[in-house]
Order: C-alpha cells, then sequence, then structure tokens
C-alpha cells in the first residue's frame, strides 16, 4: 500500500497487506512453531523459531509503529509484561522516577518487586514540574516513566516539559499512553523515546484479549535489551491474539472518537448533578488538566471518566450494584461500558477516594447510559 493514504486509512485496512499466497484479504493467523531451515543450512526467510519470529505479530506491530511514528514496535503477552519489560531493561541500582498517582498494578509492581531486583524508585507528582525537576538526577536517573492521563483521577502530564528535562539528564522517557490512545496523543512526537499502551484496552477494545505493546523512537541498545528479554524471557503474544488484536485496531479511530465525544456528554452532564460531588475528566474546563490536555491532544479527550458520589463510599458502592446497562467490572476501553469502585480493587496505600467510581464509557447511546447511573444514584444515595 501506498505510504502516503491518512493513518486511519491505513489503520482501517491493516496496513493494506495481501496474501501473496492465496490473495485474501483478510490475514491468515501464523501458528507455526518452527520454520524450515534451508537446504544449505541458512534461514533465508528470516524466521527461526515462534518465540522471536510471528508474522501475524509482526502485522500487529506495523500497524502500531504507524499508528504512533514509531521506528519499532513490540507487542507483549500483556501490558503489565510491556511495561516491566522497560524496567528491567535497566541495571540493577539505576534511579528511576515514576507518578505517585498511576496504574495500581504497575505501582504495586515498582513498590514493592523492582526495589526489591535493585532499582531506586522515587514517586512524585507528574502534574508538578518543579517536583519532576527536582527529582531527575542528572546522569544518575535512567528513566522517567509517566501516564497521561493517569489512572484514576485523570491527571495530566506536560509530555514535551518532562520529555525536555529527561533528556538534559541523560535519561529515557516512557509515557503509558493506554487512556490517551495513539488516536488522540502522540507521546514520540512530543519527545518521548517509548510508548507503552496496554492493548488489553482501547487498541483491541473488544474485551477479549490480553495484550501489551512498547514502540519506541530509536532503535537503540537499550531498545535491543527490551527485545531481547521479549524473546529469552518468552513475553511474547500468541499468534490468535496478535490476529484479534490486528482485528480491534480496523475500528480503533471510530471507537475512541465516539467513546470520547459521549464520555464529554456524560461528565457535562453529571458536572452538575446534585448527587455528584465532582467529575474528574480532562475534558471540563473545570479540570485542572484541562488547557495541557487540549495542548497535547487532539480530537478528543478520552472516553475515562470518574464520579465522587456526594453521599460517600457506601452510596457509591451501591449505585454500582443498582446499574443496569453499565457492567460491574474493572479494565476498559472496551466496546461495552464499565463502571468500577475503584478503591476497592486499589486496596491499601490507594490515592483513589473512596466515593470514586470509575467510568470506562462505550459504544451504546448516551442517552441510555445516563438514564441507566441516574436511575442508580437515585436509588442508592
Ligand atoms: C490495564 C492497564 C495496564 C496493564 O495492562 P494489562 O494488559 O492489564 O497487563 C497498564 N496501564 C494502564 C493505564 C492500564 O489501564
Amino acid at each position: 500500500m501506498e505510504m502516503n493514504w491518512s493513518k486511519a486509512s491505513l489503520l482501517a485496512q491493516a496496513m493494506g497487506k495481501i496474501d501473496e499466497t492465496t490473495r485474501a484479504v483478510t490475514p491468515p493467523i501464523h501458528v507455526t512453531s518452527t520454520f524450515i531451515r534451508d537446504p544449505d543450512n541458512e534461514y533465508r526467510s528470516g524466521n527461526v523459531y515462534g518465540r522471536p519470529d510471528n508474522e501475524t505479530v509482526r502485522e500487529a506491530e506495523s500497524v502500531l509503529s504507524m499508528l504512533e511514528g514509531a521506528s519499532s514496535t513490540l507487542v507483549f503477552g500483556s501490558g503489565m509484561s510491556a511495561a516491566t519489560a522497560v524496567f528491567l531493561a535497566l541495571k540493577p541500582g539505576d534511579h528511576v522516577v515514576a507518578p505517585k498517582v498511576m496504574y495500581w498494578a504497575l505501582r504495586n509492581w515498582l513498590m514493592n518487586d523492582a526495589v526489591a531486583w535493585g532499582l531506586n524508585v522515587d514517586f512524585v507528582d507528574m502534574t508538578d514540574l518543579d517536583t519532576v525537576a527536582a527529582a531527575i538526577k542528572p546522569d544518575i536517573t535512567k528513566l522517567v516513566w509517566v501516564e497521561t492521563p493517569s489512572n484514576p483521577l485523570w491527571s495530566v502530564t506536560d509530555v514535551a516539559a518532562v520529555a525536555a528535562m529527561a533528556e538534559a539528564a541523560g535519561a529515557k522517557f516512557a509515557v503509558d499512553s493506554t487512556v490517551a490512545t495513539p488516536i488522540l496523543s502522540q507521546p514520540l512526537a512530543l519527545g518521548a523515546d517509548i510508548v507503552m499502551h496496554s492493548a488489553t484496552k482501547y487498541l483491541n477494545g473488544h474485551s477479549d484479549v490480553i495484550a501489551g505493546a512498547l514502540s519506541t523512537k530509536r532503535d537503540d541498545a537499550f531498545w535491543g535489551r527490551i527485545r531481547r528479554n521479549r524473546s529469552m524471557l518468552g513475553q511474547i503474544l500468541g499468534p490468535v491474539e496478535a490476529f484479534l488484536l490486528l482485528r480491534g485496531m480496523r475500528t480503533l479511530d471510530l471507537r475512541v472518537r465516539t467513546q470520547s465525544a459521549s464520555a464529554l456528554t456524560l461528565a457535562a452532564r453529571f458536572a452538575s448533578h446534585p448527587r455528584i460531588l465532582d467529575v474528574l475528566y480532562p475534558g471540563l474546563p473545570s479540570h485542572p488538566g484541562h488547557e495541557l490536555a487540549a495542548r497535547q491532544m487532539s480530537g478528543g479527550f478520552g472516553g475515562m471518566l470518574s464520579i465522587r458520589v456526594r453521599a460517600g463510599e457506601e452510596a457509591a458502592i451501591r449505585t454500582a450494584a443498582n446499574v443496569r446497562l453499565w457492567k460491574r467490572a474493572t479494565s476498559l476501553g472496551g466496546v461495552e461500558s464499565l463502571l468500577e469502585h475503584r478503591a476497592s480493587i486499589e486496596g491499601q496505600g490507594s490515592p483513589c477516594p473512596t466515593d470514586l467510581l470509575r467510568l470506562s464509557v462505550g459504544l451504546e447511546s448516551p442517552d441510555d447510559l445516563i438514564v441507566d447511573l441516574e436511575g442508580a444514584l437515585d436509588v442508592n444515595s
């Protein structure tokens, strides 16, 4: 396919690759674990063994490299395996700066396992650039990690500003862009070295695959360590999952734009609701990260928002118990709307307010979503 088509066109056709053997429009799923060696003992196909080599996996990676403007992408067996692969490419003793408010399982792994492995991790308020600047130590800090908008308060971090600080200090800079998606945000263009996605969420979009992805600006020595670790530790994505991801991504543009528009409609409606104390959504002018989000995102503010129930934690849990169209479940980014009492899953040490419900807006009618949630709020608070 000609490469001057828009990203939306390339995405809809998953790069438009046609299977040369059968002329199939939809790519086959390559399930083989091994490949024929040529009679003269070479491997001319470039494929040796299924752990490092799988064409279905590579097709999914090429779509992501196109979307992110990356020189290389690696998909993984989960978002967590993608994220931890970045930290495990460092060396014991290295210093890392990470956000105070971030995806809870990764914060938990950094606080416990990564520290036990030997990393020195400082957790800082990434919305306060002075604090970030003070935490990054030239030639000592090896990695700065940011998530924006970040779980579950949807605080926004200035990617370009942190990129400049990390570069000046000689540190790598990685962004978890799961919630922003490649449709609304381009961290590599803003100066990040690596962008990470839980592909379980918006990229796949149908709540039927666990997957992760890393895309890099430069295919350098650090990236080589990540690639080698993926192959050696086998943190790979299976071919069937890679196919499902490839299929899901074809509608990514459409889904994310619709979900963002619906999330804005809901946020605006709930902002003045008497039973709601606060609505956290970067698309609302009242959100502290609104202007920054408007600058570094385009096409919408994402499909994630949180509400704080005025009557408190028990009322929030009862509200979640009484929705009918919304599904009461963790995770996000699927076609079905999910709602979750976030403090219950994050547990001890979480910065999440106990009256908070996290909403992942799907593709249902926004009117139906509003009626259902307002009904549940009325019964229970
Ligand atoms: C879900 C999620 C992850 C972890 O991804 P998995 O695919 O569940 O391993 C990391 N970061 C963010 C922002 C997420 O939402």
